[in-house]
């Protein structure tokens, strides 16, 4: 039997190892698994003195800054919980621009001169960390003889566990900064947006006549899709391994595409892997909700519960990690890449995003009387402006090498950004802004036939998958980041650019009011109507994946920034430059580290191709020299030839790219994807002609229907 087919055998063999999972009703207090490993709330409660648990509460509540004095007596206690629960050892986790975490350990055990060693953990080691991170993307912040960062200690994200079989971490959520202050990291910059938009909107209420609300988060829940295949598959694909896409292979056979694998019922082995991922999640604390098949064979999804947008964006990295930490234990890989397989759809993570109060209301939660109402129009208002204003940068924030093979393509949403409301809602801001709707003296709505305005939809009815950024009854739902990023920079966007759109608005209103002499209700409507004149040309309810849209989207004006090194110059355009005036979200380097995944890609390319393709094509040659069989010879020969020069053009190309980072994106996208993409055709080409036992990868077909 070929080598390959003995993987396909043993990857059919697989049989359950399920065993300790414990009871599966979590409702009973001792089967509860939830946060098991999280020093959250509770155990803080039951191990701190209750004036330190009130400091730290009040601290985490307010986002104030913790008194130094405290941080000893948390820290014992963290380590005691931690050494109680296993750990030997400490890191501050951090989120360096890389889009994936980094961790030092420390160990907690310090020799004391006798030859025994003592545990402690003192509270200057839990507030600050000095990692050498001197080989972090900085985007030339810090020059080498300056190279020190540190680590800063967020105490809004709790401190967790990190389990392996052969021992356990406490992990620091921190933050990351350079010894002057400025953001090395993600998370510095998302807080800061939180910031920003807790300001603008708490002013905003006030003018609703809110005196009540003093803090305004915003939340957020991500929908993470990712395919698992077989193990075997994985190590035999050196693209996969390197590149985590496959760079070759043949699409499978027509009518292989299992339309009801969407939604259809999960494979048991990979339910078996879900549920142990899911599990682990728990322990951590991350609020998992939802499990199922995704369009693509061995494509699936899973989703927590929403969550504010910090812990949240600390979930989504340490979901991305237990999702690959567990699949091999089933023999299973998780692939998060944008696009593993050409031909079959990509994935992506879709972002859903509004804004609460301290006082438990979702300010795009539609209410249910006219005041609130015209407070939900403002806000969702506020959002259409930002959307529209800013539609580059969003794009560019979820730019990526992987995101060019999947944005704009009929699987996902178009490159071109626009706002879906609900042909509902969209209807209400129409009539509001041809003037059709007037605010009578009690707050309640007058005209649209109806002497009132019925309650807002709750749920906007109809749905529409082809939009990037849909309004979907109490949230807004960015659909175009890609599978394995962070959601950090993209909800830092959302934060920052709607906190300047309320505040915009705000300022619209205070004057409104001014000019209906105190009647807010007629000032809001004013603004609302007088907004979605301004912005309406981003709101679009059709296909987005049809040709008439990109038709009408130019008309429009709007951006339709179709790749990577399109979108990116967005992020140092003067309007995201002014908005992001405060902090220092964008750089250089940052950009540079996108591209040079690309250039690993065509080495690995041009790799694969050379020694394990080319080689069975050669072999295949000589096969058909042997049987001299003229027609074959004429229909292989020609292929191998262009392919050998394919391989060679590639492997130039990739020599002599540009050193400016701009030019290299330019480069990228014209000259190395091209070659890359010849290659592969010709590869592709081939695999269906050279013999099966001569081919050295394993199949599209198989990797993807063998479960
Ligand atoms: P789908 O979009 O697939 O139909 P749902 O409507 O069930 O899925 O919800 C999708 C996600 O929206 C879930 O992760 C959920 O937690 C999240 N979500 C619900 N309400 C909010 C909110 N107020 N803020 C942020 N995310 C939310
Ligand atoms: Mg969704």
């Amino acid at each position: 039997m070929p080598r390959i087919r003995l993987a396909n055998v043993a990857a059919a063999g697989w049989s359950p190892n399920g065993s300790a999972f414990g009871a599966g009703d979590l409702t009973t207090a001792e089967s509860n698994l939830f946060g098991k490993l999280v020093f959250g709330p509770q155990e803080q409660r039951k191990r701190l003195p209750k004036d330190v648990y009130r400091a730290l509460q009040r601290t985490i509540e307010n986002s104030e800054e913790l008194d130094p004095s405290i941080a000893d007596t948390v820290a014992a206690a963290m380590k005691d919980w931690a050494m109680e629960n296993g750990a030997t050892h400490y890191t501050h986790w951090f989120q360096p621009l890389t889009g994936i975490t980094a961790e030092k350990h420390d160990s907690f055990f310090n020799p004391i001169g006798d030859g025994t060693a003592l545990a402690s953990f003192s509270g200057k080691e839990l507030i600050k960390g000095e990692p050498d991170a001197s080989s972090f993307p900085t985007g030339g912040l810090r020059a080498t003889f300056e190279a020190r960062g540190y680590t800063a200690w967020d105490p809004t994200s709790p401190a967790f566990l990190l389990t392996n079989p052969n021992g356990t971490t406490l992990a620091i959520p921190t933050a990351f900064t350079s010894w002057t202050g400025e953001a090395l990291d993600t998370k510095i910059p998302l807080l800061r947006s939180i910031d920003a938009l807790n300001k603008a909107a708490v002013r905003a209420l006030k003018l609703f006549g809110d005196e009540a609300v003093t803090r305004v988060g915003c939340t957020m829940g991500p929908e993470q899709e990712y395919f698992l295949i077989d193990k075997s598959y994985y190590y035999q694909r050196p693209d996969l391994l390197n590149c985590g896409r496959t760079l070759f292979g043949a699409k499978p056979p027509k009518g292989h595409e299992l339309d009801d694998h969407y939604f259809g019922t999960i494979p048991e082995r990979v339910l078996a892997c879900m549920l142990e991922t899911e599990r682990e999640l728990l322990k951590l604390g991350v609020p998992i909700k939802t499990r199922h098949n995704e369009v693509a064979p061995a494509q699936y999804e899973i989703a927590p519960v929403f969550e504010n947008v910090n812990l949240g964006c600390d979930h989504q990295q340490l979901l991305m990690t237990v999702l690959k930490q567990i699949a091999p234990r089933y023999d299973l890989v998780c692939l998060l890449h944008e696009k593993p397989f050409a031909g079959v759809n990509g994935s992506g993570k879709h972002n859903n995003w509004s804004m609460g109060t301290d006082t438990g209301q979702n300010l795009l939660d539609p209410g249910d009387t006219p005041h609130d109402n015209l407070q939900f129009l403002f806000f969702a208002s506020a959002v259409i402006k930002a959307v529209d204003t800013h539609q580059g940068l969003l794009r560019a924030s979820v730019a990526g090498a992987g995101q060019d093979h999947r944005l704009g393509a009929n699987e996902a949403p178009p490159a071109i950004i626009s706002i879906f409301l609900g042909s509902e809602l969209e209807k209400v801001f129409e009539a509001i802004a041809k003037g059709k709707v007037h605010v009578g003296p009690s707050g309640e709505f007058m005209g649209l036939g109806t002497p009132v305005l019925p309650p807002l939809p709750k749920d906007p009815g109809d749905r529409n998958r082809t939009s990037p950024f849909a309004f979907t009854g109490n949230k807004f739902e960015f659909r175009a980041l890609g599978s394995s990023m962070s959601p950090s920079l993209p909800n830092t966007v959302l934060n920052t650019i709607v906190a300047e759109a309320i505040d915009a608005l705000s300022e619209d209103l205070e004057a409104a009011i001014k000019v209906t002499k105190g009647n807010v209700d007629e000032a809001v409507t004013k603004v609302v109507g007088d907004n979605y004149k301004a912005h309406k040309r981003i709101v679009f309810g059709g296909d987005g994946y049809s040709e008439a849209w990109h038709k009408e989207a130019a008309k429009r004006k709007l951006l339709n920034l179709k790749t990577t090194p399109d979108a990116l110059p967005q992020l140092i355009e003067e309007s995201t430059i002014s908005v992001f005036s405060n902090y220092g979200v964008l750089n250089e380097r940052e950009l540079h580290s996108r591209y040079e995944v690309l250039l690993e890609q065509a080495e690995t390319a041009a790799d694969i191709a050379r020694t394990m393709l080319l080689p069975a094509t050669l072999r295949y040659l000589e096969m058909i020299d042997d049987a001299g069989i003229d027609a074959l010879d004429d229909e292989v020969r020609p292929l191998v030839e262009e392919f050998v020069a394919a391989i060679q053009h590639l492997a130039k190309v990739n020599l002599d790219h540009p050193e400016d980072t701009m030019e290299e994106a330019i480069y990228m996208r014209d000259v190395i994807l091209p070659a890359m993409a010849e290659t592969r055709r010709l590869a592709d080409t081939l695999e269906r002609l050279t013999p099966d036992d001569l081919w050295p990868l394993p199949k599209y077909s198989e990797m993807l229907f063998i479960k």
